[in-house]
């Protein structure tokens, strides 16, 4: 058996493991380029199966030749999947899908895997028919899907996104929908209520449907009065917990986290313990994560928020005067609908990174004026920590991605909170010298 195997990331080294193991004799191919002394044709020939990267589109030239040679060609995802002999939830959306998929893998003590960095392929195998696992999917590895069926399909949102990936808005949503596509009356489709995108586009579906809302009482998952409750067919309500009781910021998220609770509890969770995980869930990385307290002042990293949408989410999710650290590296947009967004929390704005004067500009001419600029992540930290007082926040929220100064939001998040807690020890080093000299005579 012979597989060529297109990209040679993570997912891609991965499943060309995977196909070894199984007896097949593989090709790794990073770009087509690498492919160019080859006889296109003849190789493809000799080929049993082609499985595309998620970065891979179904356009790709080795792609659309395989098709036409009647080769089959599916994703890593569809690969992996075709390896697990037990339950898998996927979860999809626009937003949202590292916090849900998270937030379930810790309600359900479940492993975690697809487009959150550990691929489906590199530990299908090692699960068990007792097992359940918890999949982040993206349009890109559901544009490549054969058979996938999951148990609890999830769609958070929709919204236009990839579009240079996808062409259309249609094309992408229509690449969400696919979640959908095989699943039958014995599986459990999960929707976002409060959602008007996917009401426009959701077509009928074959699983038992059930939905989350922030606002009306619905069958599945809803918050009502501040406290959550579910909701099965033809049964009563069942107070589940307060929504104050989930430890994560903003309605963006109380939507994620009802997600999370009804899949939860559809698979079967008890409720007590439910309550006591979400008690200790620490949230995603990146995204609107807690760093530190310093002298009162509190300091929140979200380095994930790499457009504008992001941080009017992250603006929103604040409800003490808060100075954000703005800027990064230049997507070519103009930043006035930030300034728009007057969030009666904002106290300061500290600006860096190559888009600093474009977002001085905006301020300006959406007449901002408490904006202070600085060069390095290091000033910003420092001057914001100047700027606040005990009871208020300060918040990385860049609404740029990182590529100026960093090689990835994740480092720059990373660099953002060791200098929050370099920070940490040298005002507890203040602290307790002055102790010291108290003490002494
Ligand atoms: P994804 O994995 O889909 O990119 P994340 O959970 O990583 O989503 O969150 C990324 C950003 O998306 C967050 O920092 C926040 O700004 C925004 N976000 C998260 N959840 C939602 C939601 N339910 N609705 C709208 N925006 C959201």
């Amino acid at each position: 058996m012979k597989a060529l195997i297109i990209g040679a990331g993570v997912s891609g080294k991965s499943a060309n493991k995977l196909l070894k193991r199984h007896g097949y004799s593989t090709f790794l191919l990073d770009d087509k380029k690498l492919f160019g002394h080859f006889a296109l044709e003849r190789f493809l020939k000799g080929l049993d199966l082609v499985v595309v990267s998620p970065g891979v589109c179904m356009e790709h030239e080795l792609v659309v030749n395989a098709i036409k040679n009647n080769i089959e060609v599916i994703g890593e995802l569809e690969l992996g999947a075709r390896f697990l002999s037990c339950p898998y939830i996927a979860i999809t959306g626009t937003n949202g899908k590292t916090t849900t998929t998270s937030l379930v893998s810790h309600l359900l003590s479940c492993p975690v895997g697809g487009n959150i960095g550990i691929p489906l392929t590199s530990f299908a195998e090692k699960m068990g028919e007792g097992d359940i696992v918890a999949l982040e999917v993206s349009s890109f590895q559901l544009e490549s899907i054969k058979c996938f069926k999951p148990t609890i399909a999830v769609l958070l949102n929709l919204a236009p996104d990839h579009l240079n990936r996808h062409h259309t808005y249609e094309n992408y949503v229509a690449c969400k929908l696919r979640i959908f596509e095989n699943q039958d009356q014995n599986d459990i489709a999960v929707i976002n209520f409060d959602d008007a995108e996917i009401e426009k586009f959701l077509p009928t579906l074959k699983a038992k449907t059930y939905y989350f809302s922030t606002a009306t009482e619905v069958v599945g998952c809803y918050c009502k009065g501040g406290k959550i409750y579910f909701k099965d067919y033809d049964k009563d309500p069942k107070f589940l917990l307060n929504a104050s009781e989930i430890p994560l910021r903003g309605k963006h998220n109380l939507s994620n986290a009802l997600a999370a609770l009804l899949v939860s509890v559809l698979s079967g969770a008890d409720i007590e313990k439910l309550r006591e995980r979400i008690h200790n869930f620490k949230g995603a990385k990146h995204r609107l994560e807690y760093i530190a307290e310093i002298n009162g002042v509190t300091f929140i990293n979200d380095s994930k928020a790499t457009n504008i949408s992001s941080t009017i989410v992250a603006i929103r999710a604040m409800s003490e005067p808060t100075t954000i650290i703005l800027g990064g590296s230049d997507k070519g947009y103009e930043f006035d609908d930030l300034f728009k967004e007057k969030s009666p929390h904002i106290k300061n704005y500290v600006v860096l990174g190559q888009t600093k004067s474009k977002i001085l500009e905006a301020a300006g001419r959406q007449g901002v004026s408490n904006i202070y600029e600085v060069n390095t992540m290091k000033e910003a930290v420092k001057l914001s920590y100047e700027l606040s007082t005990s009871g208020e926040t300060v918040l990385l929220s860049p609404a740029c991605a990182s590529f100026d100064m960093y090689s990835c939001y994740e480092e720059r998040g990373e660099i953002f909170a060791k200098i929050v807690r370099e920070l940490e020890r040298s005002e507890n080093r203040k602290v307790s010298n002055k102790k010291a000299q108290k003490v002494s005579p």
